[in-house]
């Protein structure tokens, strides 16, 4: 009698053995983040995880980081931009030459007529 093909079932009510540890909490580390607006949230995470650098304010949704002092998004100054200094974030310098040589160009033509 082939013996391979019989697939052997298993006893009604013997589930896999679990390890009796599987069902105590894992080991838990706090981590505290603080948002711009001073809130102060604390985490449970595994403690093996590495804490996630950002976590969003449940208060009010800013994001919120491990640093008291030095929350993210706060209202930093935003250095003074000139206008130039935008224009040269939209276009890199060879749209810049390009578009320089073709305001020349139509000036040229302008005067020469
Ligand atoms: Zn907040």
């Amino acid at each position: 009698m082939p013996n391979g093909n019989v697939i052997r079932g298993a006893r009604v009510g013997s589930g896999p053995e679990r390890p009796p540890e599987r069902y105590e909490p894992a080991p838990r580390q706090a981590v505290a983040y603080w948002c711009r607006n001073d809130h102060r949230v604390e985490i449970l995470i595994a403690a093996e995880a590495t804490p996630p650098p950002l976590w969003d304010c449940p208060r009010c949704g800013s994001p919120a980081g491990q640093d008291a002092q030095n929350p993210p998004g706060r209202a930093r100054s935003e250095p003074y931009k000139s206008h130039l200094a935008y224009v040269k974030e939209r276009r890199t310098d060879e749209e810049g030459a390009a578009i320089l040589a073709e305001a020349l160009a139509d000036l040229r033509r302008r005067r020469g007529r």
